[in-house]
């Protein structure tokens, strides 16, 4: 006699009944805590998040279509309790409310995942790709232009000073306040001022006359300009101006696979068993740089450092390995040229590469392909734009004039130089003796199936090839839920 109710509905086996089980178990102390208390009640926080990865699990990502569905959909209602929050209330809890705290309900979950025998959360294979961020692709802000500009307005300025040096017979340019390297727009300002009291009375030419009307106006204002973008960009090539988190970085999204510069983010993730273990998003489009802070994200989130890292030649640096190596990580990373050292046919030409030189630990020197003793000139400290600092040595050839080989192994002035970065070698020694071990040849093989199918399963199957929020923070809760989303849904299946 009595309506069927929304619970028999619900098939037993149903995804919506694991998001609903999962989050239950999760503890959202952080996230209750952002409810000052007071004022209108408001939706349960829990409940809200129920929606959310349900949403993104179903690849609902527009918080109109999610209210749409909390009224329509049998599984949205029965995970509302049948309230009905509108997409406001949903997209202020999305970029408000889970700010901050959704890498833990994140954590949480990965460890309730874990705790199942799903995955390994020791184990991490480690990738990264480009998604595009969601402002306009042709509003960009480049550095190097910045560069030429400020550059202009120096050579335009030392040009006027001389210029009003000539008509004076004044030493203006000693006089100019601060050095002219170092512009900003107060120092312009004073300049232009010191140029045209200096030239009043004099008989200047018109053309300058009217261009020092203009350019008091004009460089302070880009000045000033230039130094706020300047700040944006930090240490960055590029941003968008509709989104300035995003860089402009090269996707190879055509059929083609040809470069396209677009706004994006480097979303990186591990993954274990194809569960996603972390994530993180950088604003430096080179995968390399962005390890260590991803693995120590990985550490403040779980406490513990993996016992094991796989990834590909974008990651294997000197900075990495040294980083894997004091936190005890067994690195099963490969570094550029791997696949070239391994390969069955070395080219000829590639023979007098340095990497193929024979170096001699205990005496110090190397070998050049026609057998002659390389011998180290000089020892110098580089720093990385991280402030790792690597010791690299010099290494020269006694004698190239009139060698045989000289158009085909350097073309160098004098005899051929070599730079060798001592930790490195050892590393990628290291690095090379673990990758082609037993062990390490099933983890390379298992690297190809486990975090690389992920990316083409949220970019394909998912339909997420652009965010649709902007902002750094904002994106960053996209990728947590739909990480958390992609996570239930493949427990779903198993
Ligand atoms: S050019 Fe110089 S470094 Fe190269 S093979 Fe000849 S002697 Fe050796």
């Amino acid at each position: 006699m009595l309506p069927p109710s929304l619970e028999e509905l619900i098939p037993a086996d149903h995804v919506v009944r694991i998001v609903d089980h999962v989050i239950d178990r999760i503890k959202l102390d952080p996230l209750v805590k952002k409810y000052p208390g007071g004022g209108a009640s408001s939706y349960h926080p829990r409940m809200m998040l129920k929606i959310l990865v349900y949403a993104y699990l179903c690849n609902t990502y527009q918080s109109r279509k999610i209210e749409a569905a909390v009224q329509s959909d049998i599984h949205y209602m029965w995970l509302a309790g049948m309230q009905r929050p509108d997409h406001n209330t949903i997209n202020r809890f999305r970029s408000e409310r889970l700010k901050g705290v959704l890498k833990e309900v994140f954590s949480q979950v990965v460890e309730l995942l874990a705790e199942q025998g799903v995955l390994d959360i020791k184990k991490m294979y480690v990738d990264g790709t480009k998604l595009e961020a969601n402002a306009n692709r042709y509003t960009f802000v480049w550095g190097n232009s910045i560069k030429y500009n400020k550059e202009r307005i120096q050579k335009q300025i030392k040009e006027l000073l001389e210029y009003a040096e000539e008509v004076t017979k004044e030493d203006l340019m000693d006089s100019a306040p601060g050095e002219i390297t170092q512009i900003n727009a107060d120092k312009v300002s004073q300049i232009i001022d010191q140029i045209n009291t200096s030239l009043e009375g004099k008989e200047v030419d018109k053309k300058i006359k009217n261009k020092l009307k203009r350019v008091k106006k004009s460089w302070p204002k880009n000045l000033e300009k230039y130094k706020k973008q300047e700040d944006i960009l930090g240490d960055r090539k590029s941003y968008s101006k509709t989104d300035p988190d995003a860089t402009f970085m090269r996707t190879k999204d055509d059929h083609f696979k040809n470069g396209q510069l677009k706004p994006c983010y480097n979303w990186q993730i591990s993954t274990s068993d194809q569960y996603i273990t972390n994530y993180g998003i950088y604003a430096n489009p080179t995968d390399t740089l962005t390890l260590p802070s991803h693995l120590n994200e990985f550490k403040d989130m779980y406490g513990f450092s993996p016992e094991v890292v796989v990834a590909d030649a974008g990651y294997g640096s000197d900075e990495n390995y040294s980083y894997m190596e004091e936190q005890n990580i067994e690195a099963y990373v490969k570094y550029n040229f791997f696949h070239k050292e391994h390969k069955a046919k070395i080219k000829p030409k590639e023979v007098f590469q340095a990497q193929y030189l024979y170096y001699d630990e205990d005496e110090d020197y190397m070998i050049c392909p026609m057998g002659q003793k390389m011998v180290r000139i000089d020892e110098r400290q580089v720093e990385t734009k991280s402030g790792h600092i690597k010791k690299i040595g010099v290494y020269e050839a006694q004698n190239c004039e009139g060698c045989p080989l000289r158009g085909v192994c350097n073309k160098q002035e004098g005899n051929r130089k070599i730079n060798l970065n001592y930790r490195y070698r050892k590393l990628k020694n290291r690095a090379r003796e673990r990758l082609l071990s037993k062990q390490g040849v099933q983890y390379r093989s298992q690297r190809c199936v486990d975090v690389e199918p992920v990316f083409g399963n949220i970019k394909q199957n998912k339909n997420f090839t652009r965010f649709l929020t902007r902002g750094k923070e904002n994106v960053l809760i996209e990728v947590g839920l739909l990480s958390i989303a992609h996570n239930l849904g493949k427990f779903a299946k198993n």
